[in-house]
């Protein structure tokens, strides 16, 4: 069984992530960057000399492809804990399940059922601060939201959602003068930019959908 934290951003780390797939029974995604790229997947799709000449003293040291990947875009995961970082008694539910024999588990459940669970009160509802609650995922145990601040959204956006899904969101925030369609898929694209590579290169071209 391995838990596989972190992102795939070269050859060798593939190749270590495809050798560990294929002696691994069980292979569990931990963390944002593990499940959906995180966020140093924002540099995904663009010139990564550049990227690497702003960031290091010493660029041609750097081994990295143009993309970041996320592990499940590699190999095929049996499960995956998002979070930056993950919560820990999520992951001793998955641990204690696999101990005890489960399958794969999903439950793409937003962040709002945890809040509503433990009573909290809508910090978007009372227009104190804009929150990505409603399109992330659950598991966090609602932290931000518990004191007062907006969800931005590291938990990872919910598996089941479809780019359309999103941009509904983002339209519906913007009509109701919460936050501008922008910053929505400013943090969408922040933790979570793997999910859908060609959506968000799409929104990064063209501005507004
Ligand atoms: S505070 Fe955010 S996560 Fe909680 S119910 Fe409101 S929108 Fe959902
Ligand atoms: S409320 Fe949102 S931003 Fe805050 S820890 Fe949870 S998922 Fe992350």
């Amino acid at each position: 069984m391995f838990f596989l934290e972190g992102s795939v951003v070269n050859r060798e780390q593939r190749e270590k992530v495809e050798d560990i797939r294929e002696r691994s029974k069980l292979v569990v995604a931990v963390g944002t960057c593990s499940t959906y790229g995180g966020i140093q997947s924002l540099r995904d799709r663009t010139d990564i000399e550049e990227v690497k000449r702003f960031v290091y003293p010493r660029p041609e040291l750097i081994d990295v492809e143009e993309d970041v990947y996320s592990v499940q875009e590699v190999i095929k995961t049996d499960l995956a804990i998002p979070g930056c970082p993950i919560n820990g008694d999520s992951f001793l539910r998955v641990a204690r399940k696999l101990v005890l024999g489960g399958g794969e588990v999903s439950i793409p459940e937003s962040l709002c059922a945890e809040c509503k669970r433990k009573g909290i009160d809508c910090v978007f509802v009372r227009g104190r601060s804009f929150c990505m609650g409603p399109i992330i995922s659950a598991g966090c145990g609602a932290i931000c939201p518990s004191f007062g601040r907006g969800c931005i959204g590291c938990f990872g956006l919910r598996s089941d959602l479809a780019p359309r899904d999103i941009e509904k969101f983002a339209e519906r925030v913007e009509k109701m003068g919460l936050a501008r369609r922008e910053d929505v898929y400013s943090f969408a694209m922040r933790f979570s930019y793997a999910k859908d590579k060609d959506h968000f290169e799409r929104i990064m071209k063209g501005g507004r959908q």
